[in-house]
């Protein structure tokens, strides 16, 4: 069994990652969760896979209910969010009740909005069982559903009790989906493995948490417009990000073939999008504080920095683009 403690000011909390975890998960849920009753979350995917075993173990200690969605990104909205919110109320979820995500990273984002909001907020478990939520997205406690378009624009910060990872799990993975967890994995790579560690194990600042938007400020603006799975936009949101940096200096030349490489081996996109192009969209992306939109880019592979550019010197890069073509 390996053990990360994720220490936090107001509330920390352990990742479990073991073999067969979920066959005695009650045992780890015990330890962190004292009422009775429980609810999964889980979609319809990995119920078939999983959710009886993981019934049937949580039956030993806790009176269990489930809700199933239908598994893809598309879940990931208003209209489900409600219907799980529904759902539970439905079945008579009370304030400290604990949900359980058992699933990818849109269970994990959908079910830990609703976490945070219903009642003005109940607890939940994170039970990861895709790569790219496992090593992702069901750490840093980051919530949240698309909205009229646009990735994680409604969402909340919610921290789990804690996150139990059975990488048992990875084994029904198919390849797609194997190496859309790859191009997280490789992104974690490119901005420093040390930096990653250390957000793990410490409290994370708000600068250090923003690395790890490296390809996404990018990646989000072409995911949804043309159905890249999440680990796939990232691939070529830092490809992208790449050229930017390159464009601007910052980038050391060397590290787009170096990344372009690896991704190749993962068998990621490489399709080829000009990042002047979204250069608008970026305006309405999270990364936008208050008029200041912060780019992340490579230095050399292993050294990232936040890198804060004014929306009107944005713009200006846009037009001149614009204008050229
Ligand atoms: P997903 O949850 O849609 O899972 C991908 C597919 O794999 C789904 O069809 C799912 O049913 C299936 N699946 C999951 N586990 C399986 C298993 N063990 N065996 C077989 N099939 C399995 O998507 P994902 O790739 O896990 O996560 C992507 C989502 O995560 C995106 O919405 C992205 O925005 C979000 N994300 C969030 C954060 C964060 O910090 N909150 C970070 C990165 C990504």
């Amino acid at each position: 069994m390996r053990k990360l403690t994720v220490n936090l000011k107001d509330h920390s909390y352990d990742i479990i990652i073991e073999n067969n975890l979920l066959e005695n998960i009650n045992a780890y849920v015990k330890n962190v969760y004292k009422n009775k009753k429980i609810f999964i979350i889980t979609d319809d995917k990995v119920a078939p896979l999983y959710l009886d075993k993981v019934l049937n173990a949580l039956k030993k200690d806790f009176l269990v209910d489930y809700v199933i969605i239908k598994n893809g990104e598309a879940s990931k909205n208003l209209e489900t969010y409600a219907y799980v919110c529904e759902k539970l109320i439905e079945k008579g979820v009370k304030r400290q009740e604990a949900l359980i995500a058992l699933g990818g990273g849109v269970i994990g984002d959908l079910t830990g909005f609703v976490a945070s909001s219903l009642y003005r907020g109940i607890p939940y478990i994170g039970v990861p069982t895709s790569l790219l939520a496992d090593m992702d997205s069901s750490i840093g406690g980051k919530t949240g559903i698309d909205f009229a378009g646009r990735k994680n624009i409604l969402g909340a910060f919610k921290q789990p009790l804690a996150v139990l990872i059975d990488p048992k799990t990875f084994e029904t993975l198919d390849k797609r989906e194997f190496n859309n967890g790859m191009g997280e994995l490789i992104k974690h790579g490119a901005i420093g493995n040390k930096k990653l560690l250390e957000l793990l194990k410490d409290h994370p600042d708000i600068d250090e948490r923003m690395l790890l938007n490296f390809g996404h400020t990018f990646g989000h603006a072409i995911e949804l417009k043309y159905g890249y799975k999440h680990g796939e936009a990232v691939a070529i949101g830092m490809l992208m990000a790449l050229k930017m940096g390159i464009d601007l200096k910052i980038t050391n030349p060397n590290c787009y073939q170096t990344i372009y490489d690896i991704l190749k081996l993962y068998d990621l996109p490489l399709d080829e999008y000009d990042y002047h192009d979204y250069l608008k969209d970026i305006l309405y992306d999270k990364k936008n504080i208050a008029g200041t939109v912060n780019f992340i880019f490579l230095k050399e592979i292993g050294s990232s920095i936040i890198y804060k550019i004014s929306e009107s010197e944005v713009l200006k890069l846009y037009e001149s683009n614009h204008n050229a073509k």
